[in-house]
């Protein structure tokens, strides 16, 4: 894996102010695969600066012609999708099928998306004797996790570029070669120097260093709801705009009508794809009492399938954290039918795909984000019931209904607190506006609603 030893700064690499630098480590062999430098405040200020300096060109580009450059990423993100399967698998340990088909495949899809919606979105309407316009908010700060690398970085750069924003982008410091890459493909497609600017670095420092820069006019995040509140602080206090896109203990919940194999099945494979670190993923099944026996039984039977084809975790301190709170839900009561604490491997920082039952609403392991292959199982009397327990923790990001009538789906899916559900089964859908209610966020990202996200409204009186 070939790294750069700079900055992607004004449209070109340069040499970072400080001496510091991150090893990247491939968590599946606990191997070092590369180093990158740590940015300092010096790095963030001089990318802010180069950032402010393109706005007023960028914003004045036609969107026919952001949406060409749009198009042209698109383009090189596929000509490169084989390298980018390699790069995260090699940084993150996720499988190589996995990559390909999601992270690859997911921002190749969402960068399209929004090359497409740069040509058609309509930037100005009438209203009455005024004309609207949505201009660019400005100078972008992102920053952005691990888990999704590259989905990540582009749910934010690609509605940004749409917009007529410019950016500086802060990755995750466990996953900067992919980043590192997207930085070459942007140079490849020719997007103007100093539109978007890299720096790589440490949360505490060069982070912090992008989310307090006057600079900068709007902060997006994306990460645990910690760093996400600190931000959001700092950014009411600035008076800048915000978006965060935060954590999630979403609820699968299966009406006494469904197919439950098939809702069992699909739900233990949403939480265990990726290894679990995912913020949507449905980490809480809810079943009737009476079917519960028998779901707990395919749910058991369905992770141990998944026993050798998950990946690890993303590093140590993930790893010990998962573990943590496997033993927590063994202390507090939950009973494991799948999995356990125990390291299964003694090289790479693997996680036993673990399933608890007997698990009570008000349990650590059934209100915190693990972040890891860890499925709890809950039971439910009623349906007010089942919308209690699937509305009762801080998060509301994403869901899921199972029921033998679309309709009833539907109908216990408008009542519950989350920004996202798919029924019966749904699919993942690029364009459909993604984010949290309660504490899993503030925004939205992805489609329209996500390039709004990016822009601020001037009226024209006539
Ligand atoms: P995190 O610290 O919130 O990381 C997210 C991003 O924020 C990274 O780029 C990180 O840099 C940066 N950051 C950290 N501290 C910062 C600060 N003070 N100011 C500005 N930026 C800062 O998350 P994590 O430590 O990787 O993971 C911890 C937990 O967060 C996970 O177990 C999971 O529960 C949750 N999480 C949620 C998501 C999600 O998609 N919602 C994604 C990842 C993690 P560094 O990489 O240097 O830390
Ligand atoms: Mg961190």
């Amino acid at each position: 894996m070939k790294a750069h030893d700079g900055m992607y700064i004004d449209g070109a690499w340069r040499p970072p102010a400080g001496r510091d630098t991150i090893e990247v480590v491939n968590p599946a062999d606990e191997q070092v695969i590369g180093e990158v430098p740590a940015g300092t405040a010096l790095d963030v200020d001089a990318a802010v600066t180069a950032a402010r300096r393109a706005l007023a060109g960028w914003a004045a580009t036609p969107p026919a012609e952001r949406a060409a450059r749009l198009a042209a990423l698109r383009d090189v993100l596929v000509a490169r999708k084989d390298e980018i399967a390699a790069t995260v698998t090699a940084e993150l340990g996720s499988p190589l099928k996995f990559s390909e088909a999601v992270h690859a495949g997911a921002p190749i899809a969402v960068a399209g998306s929004y090359a497409e919606l740069a040509g058609t979105y309509a930037f100005e309407e009438k209203v009455g004797n005024s004309v609207v316009y949505q201009e660019p908010i400005g100078v972008v700060g992102a920053i952005t996790p691990w888990n999704y690398p590259l989905h990540q970085i582009v749910a934010k750069v690609a509605p940004a570029l749409a917009a007529g924003c410019t950016l500086v982008l802060k990755p995750a410091e466990d996953t900067p070669l992919v980043a590192q890459l997207f930085a070459e493909a942007v140079d490849q497609a020719g997007v103007p120097a100093g539109v978007f600017n890299l720096v790589t670095g440490l949360g505490p420092v060069a982070g912090q260093a992008l989310a307090e820069h006057e600079g900068v006019d709007m902060v997006s995040f994306t990460g645990s709801t910690a760093v996400g509140r600190r931000i959001g602080a700092a950014a009411g206090a600035a008076v800048k705009r915000v978006a965060l896109e935060l954590g999630g203990k979403s609820a699968n919940v299966i009406l006494p009508g469904a197919d439950l194999a098939k809702a069992v099945n699909v739900g233990v494979a949403n939480v265990m794809s990726n290894s679990g670190q995912t913020c949507s993923a449905w980490t809480r099944m809810l079943v009737h009492r009476d079917q519960y026996d028998e779901a707990v039984e395919l749910a058991a039977a369905a992770a141990a399938k998944y026993g050798d084809r998950i990946g690890p975790v993303v590093n140590a301190r993930q790893q010990q954290r998962v573990r943590g709170y496997i033993e927590q839900g063994v202390a507090e009561g939950a009973r494991l039918v799948a999995g356990g604490p125990e390291a299964p491997r003694e090289r790479g920082y693997y996680v036993s795909p673990t399933v608890f039952a007997d698990v009570t609403p008000e349990m650590t392991v059934a209100q915190e984000e693990i972040f890891g292959p860890v499925l709890t199982v809950l039971r439910y009397e009623d349906e007010d019931d089942a919308l209690r327990i699937a509305n009762g923790t801080v998060y509301g990001l994403a869901g899921a209904v199972w029921a033998g009538r679309e309709a009833e789906a539907v109908a216990f899916a408008r009542r519950m607190e989350t920004g996202q559900v798919d029924i019966n089964g749904g699919r993942f859908n690029p364009l459909a506006p993604f984010g949290g209610y309660k504490q899993s966020g503030v925004g939205r990202e992805l489609g329209a609603h996500g390039l709004t996200e990016y822009l601020q409204t001037k009226s024209l009186q006539f």
